[in-house]
C-alpha cells in the first residue's frame, strides 16, 4: 500500500527545490575556489622560504664583491674631519689644525685665515637657517 503527498503548489515548490540546488553548488564552488587559493599560498610560501634560506649566501656574496680598504690609512679623511686649505692634510681637531698652519704654513696664513673661517662658519649658519625657512 503506497503513500502519496499532495504538493500544493508544484511550480513554487519546484522553483524552491533548484534554488536550494543552486545555493548547494554556489557553496562548492566557492570550496573549490579556496582549496586553489590555499594550495597557490602553500606553493608561495614554499618559494619564499627557499629565497629567504638563499639569503645569506647572497650577502655573503655581496659583501665579497666590496673592495678590502685598508682602515686605518683613510680614519681621517672618512670621518669628516678637518682639511688643512694648503696642502690638504687631515687633522683630528681645530686645535692640532692651527698647530699646523702656526708652523707649515706662516707666510699663507698671516691675518686672513681666522676672518674667513669664521665667516665660512657664519654663511653656513646663514644657508642652514635659509634651507630650515624655506622648508617651513
Ligand atoms: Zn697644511
Amino acid at each position: 500500500m503506497g503513500r502519496y503527498i499532495k504538493i500544493n503548489k508544484p511550480r513554487e515548490s519546484r522553483k524552491a527545490v533548484l534554488v536550494g540546488k543552486i545555493n548547494c553548488l554556489n557553496a562548492l564552488k566557492r570550496l573549490a575556489v579556496f582549496g586553489e587559493l590555499s594550495e597557490s599560498i602553500d606553493k608561495n610560501f614554499a618559494e619564499m622560504n627557499s629565497e629567504l634560506a638563499n639569503i645569506p649566501n647572497t650577502v655573503g656574496d655581496i659583501l665579497k664583491s666590496f673592495p678590502v680598504v685598508e682602515v686605518k690609512t683613510i680614519r681621517l679623511e672618512e670621518s669628516g674631519s678637518i682639511k688643512c686649505s694648503y696642502c690638504g692634510k687631515f687633522f683630528s681637531t681645530q686645535k692640532g689644525l692651527a698647530m699646523h698652519i702656526k708652523r707649515a704654513h706662516p707666510i699663507e696664513s698671516a691675518g686672513k685665515e681666522q676672518s674667513s673661517s669664521e665667516l665660512d662658519q657664519i654663511e653656513s649658519q646663514i644657508a642652514a637657517l635659509e634651507q630650515e625657512v624655506s622648508s617651513i
